[in-house]
């Protein structure tokens, strides 16, 4: 992709400032301290950050005729917030995350995911506030969107899993991952909304095993610190792209099985690094 010249620059920067790093975005340097790890200045004040959503389902930031549909109301989870919105810069730095096989893009993006979800906690934390004057909202658990076999082959990691897994150990919640994805179903991106549903249909389950004894572990139930049914346990679902919600309401649906392993509710919420 990039040109010869381009890379011998590079090498020829490295060699002369060997601090030097290059922004993962356009090769520039970063300065010491930038506010997005690996990326410029320049670069990271076009990011198309989402900071008022206006569709409180999907937290798009224009008028939402998806979530207006009827089967959209009785999916399986609360909300979904995403940090920016999936414009061409984003659509690249994602490509290249993706299948690049740029893995450093994780840093700045799991700090974007992190951005959402500060942002969520504190629509949540006011709606409680006034609705049961009781304190803070937080997510109890940090989960991701799985990929098949086939392509964490091919990547070398799940995208989804790896900024979830940085974001929870910054804000020290625990990451299990908790699905499996049961078939493979090709690009969804070439696909229409119809053959999207049709094919995700049962392509997420909850993973086989899962033992109780993690989340009392994890102080989620049956500890003194909060004993059963007390109140639901929130789960936030990690995927890098929200397109259509589709996916989300799948994996929600399977994560709402554990009601019945565990005993108490369950909410799932939606957090992605990009609204589509
Ligand atoms: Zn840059
Ligand atoms: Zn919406």
């Amino acid at each position: 992709m990039r040109g010869g010249a381009e890379r011998a620059l590079s090498v020829l920067r490295r060699l002369l400032a060997p601090n030097f790093e290059p922004c993962l975005a356009c090769g520039k340097p970063v300065r010491a301290g930038a506010s997005l790890p690996g990326i410029c200045e320049r670069c990271a004040a076009g990011v198309p950050w989402i900071a008022r959503p206006r569709c409180p389902v999907c937290g798009r930031a224009q008028g939402c005729p998806d979530c207006l549909r009827p089967e959209a109301r009785e999916r399986a989870f609360e909300m979904n917030r995403s940090a920016v919105l999936y414009d061409a810069a984003m659509r690249r730095w994602i490509a290249e995350y993706k299948y690049g096989g740029r893995e450093a893009f994780a840093e700045p993006f799991s700090i974007m995911l992190e951005q959402a979800y500060r942002n969520l906690v504190r629509e949540m934390s006011a709606e409680r506030k006034i609705r049961y004057r009781s304190p803070g909202w937080k997510a109890d658990l940090v989960t991701w969107v799985p990929v098949s076999e086939e392509r964490l082959e091919e990547r070398g990691f799940n995208q989804a899993e790896l900024i979830a897994r940085q974001m929870a150990r910054r804000l020290h919640i625990p990451a299990h991952a908790l699905l499996e994805r049961r078939v493979h179903t090709g690009k969804q991106s070439s696909k229409t909304r119809a053959e999207r549903l049709h094919n995700l249909d049962g392509a997420f389950g909850l993973l086989p095993n899962l033992d109780p004894r993690f989340f009392r572990k994890w102080d989620l139930i049956g500890t003194e610190k909060r004993p059963r049914g007390s109140f639901p346990i929130a789960i936030l679902l990690v995927d890098d792209i929200y397109t259509t919600g589709t996916t989300a309401a799948i994996c929600a649906s399977a994560l709402k099985q554990l009601e019945s392993l565990l005993g108490c509710s369950v909410l799932v919420y939606s957090l992605t690094l990009a609204r589509s």
